[in-house]
């Protein structure tokens, strides 16, 4: 018998290799395959007479083909073929490129129904241009569109499901207990399943989009209010020495207003045992770093060890060096990445363990994975553009619930957040250093590159450094027109930039080499450095004034300005150049906005708006599980309903049956799988 959780590999269709395009997807089960849910549907249940068929537009048609397809071979040895079909109401012509499987599959005085775009031929007469076609009249339905890929196609994936929902029909547990389904008149599971892949009508896929998503939502609110009663009855040690001032005193620089009132909230969470859970928000250069060593620093004079985690090891390094000058003799800091020999990572861990040295700075991965510590009082994680519910969960589980402090570049809407998150509390750096020179940003397109390079080599003849960024470095990225990283650097440093000690920074080298590129760039030996995104998270060179940005319109607005975070964070006046000749209208908006403000909240707005929140609010900012048909932003209506629903469940103000409460925490637990460390 199949059920939902029978592996995908038994399921009627699938064979071995089959089984294994499936599972590098994610779909390991039955149920998996039924939860992967359409992209897009196509409407081959309306079907349009030929006479009807309007150039422009996408249609279904139903006709019989009324004459064999003929074969011709054109420029390039491509394929041809070609046909006619009709109806009761006229005659249409078919072409098809380089499909050699078309004339044996279509055959003549058969009907079938054919769906794509009618356009225009040469002679003006309208023609239907590699459509998809069905034999089978039972396909005159809203079909589902699937992310595809050769190996699976979309078809393939419609064939599975379909044979999945027969072999489960009638099985398919409810997640939801018997008294929400009825409250909110929510569709059942396996019809709303049925719905989602088949939809009879347009009312039918909207009840069941509703249900899943009230679903997926109700389930996401169980995993938070749960993950948070865990740690409800948890203290955390207090500290009762506020050691800041002492810090503030010991910087090179006075704190910002920002910078202090940060502190002082998060200072007086730490005084209590309720475990600290607070985001700290604030735009690139507004100094995060600096709050969170002030954190560390009172928290090192309490006896209380910290974490400060990073996203790349870049970034880990770099934060070491930080604190190393911050702290000078006054705190013991040790760096714990994957790039450290095992017998010093263990050195490193003993050290921790006895509690010898206080402060671990390190990569995610490597922290979360081997560490124990004697007294570990706070954990902070920087730029994760996460809120880290799943830190608390991993730390945890090692029997600790120190405070904790996320830091990110990513402003989120409070609303929103408090929704999510219900008791995160957020400090917000709305100030920046003083004495910062706003950077002067410019769009300019491949005619400038000469006079590029001149104002390059002038700010570099002053002593100052620059950033070249590129767009990538993939292998078998056949774009031509994008010069990878690596070519790009070998053509700077023979062509324009002999005299200068050039760099080269990218996610394909090993952690060492970069971490070796990186030092020499912070030292000043290395003058201008070519680099990929790797560059874009938290690096921080107050020497470095200029940022060319090459193919400019391959960045996404908030990326962009992420980027040009790296430059303007010292005394001196900086530039961003985007370089670019794109031509569409959205790549020169966003040119524009970068050029108009350098201020971080106002971007992200109008990202927001270009983009629309899906994309915005991709899962991967939060660090909450992957939702697959629920958007934060604009499902409020039943977020909210989900919510209350979760709640007055956790309070115990209503009662599930043994059956439902067990499924529902299963259901929860799978969901909360979904999130990653990484
Ligand atoms: P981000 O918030 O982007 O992580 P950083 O913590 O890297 O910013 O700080 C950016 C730069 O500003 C660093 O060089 C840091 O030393 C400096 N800085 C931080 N706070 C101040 C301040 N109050 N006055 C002057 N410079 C500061
Ligand atoms: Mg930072």
């Amino acid at each position: 018998m199949v059920t939902f959780d029978t592996r995908i590999r038994f399921l009627k269709g699938v064979g071995e290799a089959r089984a294994k395009t499936l599972e590098k997807r994610g779909v390991y089960s039955v149920g998996d395959l039924l939860r992967t849910y359409p992209r897009a549907y196509e409407d081959w249940n309306k079907v349009v007479p030929l006479r009807d068929a309007a150039v422009g537009d996408t249609v279904c048609l139903r006709a019989t083909v009324i004459e064999r397809v003929q074969v011709a071979r054109i420029a390039g040895g491509k394929l041809l073929c070609k046909t006619t079909i009709a109806d009761d109401s006229g005659t249409l012509s078919l072409v098809f490129f380089n499909n050699k499987y078309v004339k044996d599959q279509l055959a003549e005085n058969t009907e079938y129904l054919f769906f794509g775009k009618i356009s225009l031929n040469k002679y003006g007469a309208r023609q239907m241009l590699s459509p998809r076609f069905e034999k089978s009249l039972e396909k005159q339905r809203i079909r589902p569109v699937y992310p595809a890929s050769p190996s699976l196609p979309s078809k393939t994936t419609e064939r599975l499901v379909e044979n999945a929902l027969r072999e489960v029909a009638g099985q398919v547990p409810e997640v939801l207990p018997a008294y929400l389904v009825q409250k909110y008149r929510l569709m059942g599971l396996e019809q709303a399943l049925s719905n989602a892949h088949f939809p009879p009508d347009e009312a039918g896929l909207a009840a069941a989009k509703r249900r899943l998503i009230f679903e997926e939502l109700f389930l996401l609110q169980m995993g938070l209010l749960g993950a948070r009663s865990r740690s409800g009855g948890r203290t955390a040690p207090a500290v009762t020495v506020d050691a800041t001032e002492e810090f503030f005193a010991s910087l090179p620089f006075t704190p910002t207003g920002a910078q202090r009132r940060a502190v002082a909230e998060a200072v007086a969470d730490m005084k209590r045992t309720k475990p600290m859970n607070r985001l700290l928000q604030g735009d690139v250069g507004s100094g995060k770093t600096a709050v969170a060593a002030a954190l560390m620093y009172t928290a090192a004079k309490n006896g209380l060890q910290s974490v400060l985690m990073a996203p790349t090891e870049v970034l880990a390094a770099q934060h070491y060096r930080t604190l190393k000058a911050f702290f000078g003799d006054a705190v013991t800091v040790e760096l714990l990445t994957g790039s450290v020999t095992a017998a010093n990572k263990r050195k490193i861990r003993e050290r921790l363990l006895s509690g010898e040295t206080t402060v671990a700075v390190g990569t995610h991965a490597v922290i979360q994975n081997d560490v124990a510590f004697h007294a570990l009082g706070l954990v902070i994680t920087d730029e994760q553009h996460r809120f880290g519910v799943n830190q608390r969960a991993a730390l945890a589980s090692k029997g600790r619930d120190p405070h904790t402090l996320v830091m990110s570049a990513t402003p989120i809407p409070r609303t929103l957040a408090m929704m999510i998150y219900g008791d995160l509390d957020i400090s917000v750096l709305d100030e920046l250093p003083k004495g910062r020179k706003p950077i002067r940003t410019y769009h300019v397109t491949s005619a400038y590159r000469e006079r590029i390079y001149a104002f390059l080599k002038k700010h570099l003849d002053a002593g100052e450094q620059a950033y070249v960024v590129c767009p990538l470095v993939e292998e078998g990225d056949n774009e031509s027109d994008l010069v990878p990283a690596t070519e790009y650097y070998d053509y700077l440093k023979t062509n324009h930039f002999g005299g200068y000690t050039l760099g080269l920074l990218h996610g394909r080298m090993k952690p060492k080499e970069k971490d070796d590129v990186m030092r020499r760039f912070y030292a000043g030996e290395i003058r201008l450095l070519v680099s990929t995104v790797v560059i874009e998270v938290g690096v921080d060179v107050p020497n470095a004034t200029v940022m060319v940005i090459e193919n400019a319109d391959r960045f996404g607005l908030s990326q962009l300005h992420q980027l040009r975070g790296r430059i303007g964070r010292g005394a001196a006046e900086s530039f961003c150049i985007l370089l670019s000749d794109a031509q569409n209208d959205e790549a020169k908006e966003r040119f524009a906005i970068m050029c108009e403000t350098t201020d971080g909240f106002a971007i992200a707005k109008k990202d927001l708006e270009m983009r629309g929140p899906g994309d915005f609010f991709g899962s991967r900012q939060h660090g909450l599980p992957d939702l697959r048909v629920a958007n934060l932003m604009t499902d409020t209506r039943i977020l909210y309903e989900a919510q209350k629903s979760a709640k007055e469940i956790v309070d115990g103000d209503v009662t599930l049956t043994r059956a439902e409460a067990e499924r529902l925490h299963a259901e929860t637990e799978r969901l909360f799988a979904r999130i990653s460390f990484n």
